[in-house]
């Protein structure tokens, strides 16, 4: 059985087909065109799926979508950086347009915790806390039972956790969130360079580290994680970022707390919200 993953992000798409075996066969990724927002995307690939699909039949589909997911009812709830998603039936989208009767769905983080979780950085660690750190912040919490989505599917939306409560304006309408203190997107806006760039250099790694720490420690008095992997392209910074993360999670995170700060960069790179997909596949039979 072939399964087609999905990952809709911040700035990029990326979809690729794993095989029965669960070898990656084909993959392509595209940024996001802003302007043309949902409806670009959307036709990109269906495009590149139609070519894939007459080689290969495609009997499922997963998805991880940039924004909140209502699991329960499999709908998109909004994207707050790409327009025309809120309430988009994307399931059915794909069933009327690619052909795929079998579709599911969850947010990107959630995926990502099931990719790393199962494939990569966080195999063996539960309760497992994935974060991904890119153009925004999102969270997905992984248990032994599968990945808790709380009461509303929203359990693990960290990237709105006020951490500092006289900070600049967030999009969500609240001030200093944690994704509008230390997410790709705002670094870019308010330091005109991008994260990569600015984590070069030590003196902003300093400053920043403690932003991340704040967010990241309510995580870890609530959930005491055996793991807490960290994906996105800012945790590809390797040592310059997490050297100096885990010195201020070790000064912020209470004395008496015997809680493990074990943190590491996700293993599967760019990929594990499609390995993630793949598992949600695996686990959702519908
Ligand atoms: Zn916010």
């Amino acid at each position: 059985m072939n399964t087609l993953a999905i990952d809709i992000g911040g700035t990029k798409f990326t979809i690729a087909v794993f095989d029965y075996a669960g070898a990656m066969v084909r993959r392509e990724s595209r940024a996001t065109d802003r302007e043309g927002g949902k409806d670009w995307m959307l036709a990109q690939i269906k495009t590149i799926v139609r070519e894939w699909a007459a080689a290969m039949p495609l009997q499922r589909c997963a998805i991880g979508f940039g924004g909140p997911v209502d699991f329960e009812r499999q709908m998109v709830a909004l994207s707050t950086h790409v327009g025309g998603w809120a309430d988009f039936d994307l399931c059915l989208w794909v069933r009327r347009e690619l052909g795929i009767e079998s579709v599911v769905m969850d947010n990107d983080a959630n995926a990502g915790a099931l990719g790393e979780g199962v494939h990569g950085a966080g195999r063996g660690f539960r309760p497992l806390f994935y974060m991904t750190l890119s153009t925004g912040i999102g969270g997905g919490i992984l248990t032994a039972d599968g990945v808790y989505r709380g009461a509303d599917s929203y359990a693990g939306e960290l990237g709105h956790l006020t951490i500092r409560p006289e900070g600049p304006d967030c999009l969500c309408g609240s001030k200093g969130c944690f994704e509008r203190m230390c997410c790709g997107l705002w670094l870019e806006r308010d330091y005109g360079k991008t994260a990569k760039e600015l984590i070069e250099d030590p003196d902003f790694v300093d400053a920043y580290v403690v932003n991340l720490a704040l967010g990241l420690k309510a995580c870890i008095m609530l959930l005491n994680p055996a793991r807490m992997v960290i994906g996105g392209g800012i945790g590809k910074a390797g040592d310059k970022l997490f050297i100096p993360l885990r010195n201020e999670l070790r000064r912020q995170v209470t004395s008496w707390s015997r809680a493990r700060l074990d943190i590491v960069p996700g293993a599967l790179g760019d990929d594990s919200v499609l390995y993630g997909a793949l598992e949600l596949a695996r686990l959702h039979r519908v």
